[in-house]
């Protein structure tokens, strides 16, 4: 057997690879849960760490670039694990005869990024590969983070809410327009933001069970993973889940579903019904929330995702074999 391009996805090859080779020889229990992120004790404190690679095609797209993008998927994954994201580091693979400008401008999208984010990079690392073994620019990222709670989908309970922050696809239908030559005018951009200022102010409201930024593989696969780990089922309502128009038609032209599609500046938060309100006026009153909204439920009645259609119908959310748009972040 050989490597797939499947096996970048998130989806069902990349599961089976964790399952098949890195868990049987990596088995620290910290790296069990398969999170975003671990939860590390150093000197009696708790911290949280993530890292990430990001070789994303094309560099440049609208709403981001990949240095902005690595540094939003780290300080995202330490939020979403309920930690302050605090330090990064950074890793660089570059190929011979790439234009010194334009890494200047990834990394200076980089430094604005984690400004704004209020991480610090620490330390970091540059590799040179000849031309042609690498496509331009890889970036990898490790994030440190303090943790102020730590969340798990084993703390939440039939009767819990799923909400999402906004709207679905974004990212994902961005860059393959970016990618293709469609004669397509759209005001689509990539969501690429760092979470930290919207998600952490969550912590404090008591019903907060878990969240997780939706990236590869999109909400669809998010919360087929969240129904594997808390063995609950998750009843999505078609039509709550907000999609622009312009995303929706363009993934249906394409024949990608947006359930699937990546999101980079997006959250998905399960929360006690009884606490569903104030979470969601908490996000809305964040210019990145405004679009929050309740898609679904989770429940005890079935194991698995299910989507219940604009029509009524219901469908059932596997997670994919192959990977619809490979290099998305
Ligand atoms: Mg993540």
């Amino acid at each position: 057997m050989k490597v797939e391009i499947g096996h970048g996805s998130g989806g069902k090859l990349t599961r089976e690879l964790i399952e098949k080779v890195f868990l049987k020889h990596f088995n620290a229990p910290e790296l069990k849960p398969l999170q975003d992120s671990s939860y590390v004790p150093v000197n009696h404190k708790k911290i949280a760490i993530t890292t990430d690679s990001y070789v994303i095609r094309p560099r440049f797209f609208p709403g981001g670039d990949i240095g902005k993008l690595s540094i939003c998927g780290t300080v995202n994954d330490l939020t979403v694990s309920g930690a302050v994201p605090k330090y990064i580091s950074v890793g660089f693979i570059l190929e011979e005869g790439l234009p010194l400008e334009e890494l200047e401008k990834i990394v200076e999208s980089m430094a604005k990024t984690a400004k704004e984010a209020g991480v610090k990079v620490v330390t970091g690392d540059t590799k040179v590969v000849e031309k042609g073994r690498c496509d331009g620019v890889y970036i990898n990222t490790t994030g440190v983070g303090e943790v102020v709670r730590e969340l798990s989908p084993l703390s939440s309970e039939p009767g819990d809410v799923v909400i999402v922050s906004g709207y679905v696809g974004d990212h994902g239908t961005a860059i393959s327009l970016a990618r293709e030559a469609f004669e397509i005018e759209t005001q689509v951009k990539s969501d690429c933001a760092p979470l930290n200022s919207l998600l952490l102010p969550l912590l404090e409201v008591e019903g907060l069970r878990w969240m997780r930024d939706p990236t590869r593989g999109g909400v669809a696969t998010t919360l087929i993973e969240f129904s594997e780990s808390s063995e609950l089922g998750v009843r999505l309502y078609e039509e709550k889940i907000p999609i622009r128009e312009e995303v929706q038609f363009i993934s249906e032209m394409i024949g990608y579903d947006p359930l699937y599609l990546a999101n980079e500046g997006k959250a998905v938060i399960v929360v006690s019904s009884k606490d569903a309100e104030r979470a969601l006026e908490i996000l809305k009153s964040h210019p990145l929330g405004k679009d929050a909204r309740i898609i679904g439920e989770v429940t005890e009645d079935f194991k698995g995702v299910r989507l219940i259609t604009k029509i009524g119908g219901e469908r059932r959310l596997e997670l994919l074999e192959e990977d619809p748009l490979p290099r998305i972040c």
